[in-house]
């Protein structure tokens, strides 16, 4: 179906839907699928909306998988969630499961003691790990509230295990001053992450060796380049990018910041951005006055399995197809963990 005629009955059952239908978008998402949507956020605003709408039945979710489970966690029991392709995951939610994290808990554990350790999930992580972090006096971070999810988790314990990503922990851990040998990786493929009894305990930060292949496209070359080229300009990345990369450029922050740094810009000016390839090109539509260009054209496939088709099938399928369920013991654990998020 050619792509006029898909918008236009994507509208047309919206219509019919009403206000039981709300559709959620994340940043990444075409430019197609935005304009769709009632509400396009970070992860961080997407759940928040998810947690205080009451009134939608039907809550369709443009993002990938892990961002919809989380829409399904907050959800109120009367609401349904859907995704248009379960297939639309996250690499770096897959490089942690809770076979991994259990047996990575056991091992630290054996080494510090439980209570002073706080687990730190990021948003990107399955359900599963999400639930352990709740049942573990843990909280849930988005890279838009990591720094205030570490002060949190400091009143609380004094030592930090962060999961999935290694780069947004460590990032989070230099600005709030915490030294490079009080940060350790653990590598789930190696006993004790790899890490000797000492520095284990010595540490206050312990991040899991996780990444995100689009963040870490991302290099100091690439920026010294564009600098080369555009002296002038003013270059923002994602945390997910790596401390080098982020060490170089003018500011670091989650879409949300990346959305207002380029709103905020002066007009005529050039801001180079190191993040998915999407919200990069739709910056550079809403905002013909200024320069916007990408650090290197760098896509999600997962947030690009969502298209016109997916989405019109998912709505002319309400409350049936695609829908995310979590086992209620899950959801209870990992709400937990949510909640103490919410209230940051
Ligand atoms: S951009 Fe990276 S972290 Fe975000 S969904 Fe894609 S793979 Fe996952």
């Amino acid at each position: 179906m050619e792509i006029k005629k898909l918008i236009s009955k994507i509208k047309a059952r919206k219509k019919e839907l009403g206000k039981k239908l709300v559709i959620l978008t994340h940043h990444y998402q075409r430019k197609d699928i935005v304009a769709l949507g009632d509400f396009c956020g970070d992860s961080f605003a997407l759940s928040a909306r998810a947690a205080n709408d009451k009134n939608a039945e039907y809550i369709v979710f443009c993002g990938v998988h892990f961002m919809a489970e989380s829409a399904a966690i907050l959800a109120k029991s009367h609401q349904i969630v859907q995704i248009p392709d379960t297939d639309a995951g996250c690499w770096m939610a897959d490089m942690a499961d809770s076979v991994l994290l259990e047996k990575a808990w056991t091992e630290l554990t054996s080494i510090v003691k439980e209570e002073k350790i706080i687990p730190l999930v990021y948003m990107n992580s399955d359900a599963h790990i999400k639930a352990h972090c709740g049942r573990k006096n843990g909280i849930i971070c988005t890279s838009s509230n990591a720094p205030k999810a570490f002060e949190w988790a400091f009143e609380r314990g004094e030592k930090i295990f962060f999961f999935p990503d290694e780069h947004l922990g460590r990032n989070t851990g230099n600005t709030l001053g915490i030294s490079q040998n009080e940060m350790v990786v653990w590598d789930p493929a190696k006993p004790f992450g790899g890490n000797s009894q000492e520095s284990l305990e010595k540490a206050k930060v312990v991040l899991w060796k996780g990444y995100c292949l689009v963040h870490t496209r991302f290099t100091t070359n690439q920026i010294k380049n564009m600098r080369k080229n555009h002296p002038d300009a003013k270059i923002v990345v994602h945390p997910e990018c790596t401390e080098d990369v982020v060490a170089l450029s003018d500011a670091v922050g989650s879409t949300s910041f990346i959305v207002n740094y380029v709103n905020n810009a002066e007009k005529g000016s050039t801001i180079i951005i190191g993040t998915e390839i999407n919200l990069v090109e739709r910056l550079g539509i809403e905002h013909r006055d200024k320069i916007i260009l990408p650090l290197k054209q760098s896509l999600c496939p997962n947030m690009f399995k969502i298209n016109l088709e997916n989405l019109l099938y998912t709505l002319n399928n309400i409350g049936k197809v695609n829908t995310i369920h979590v086992k209620d013991t899950i959801k209870r654990d990992a709400k937990i963990a949510l909640d103490r998020m919410l209230t940051l």
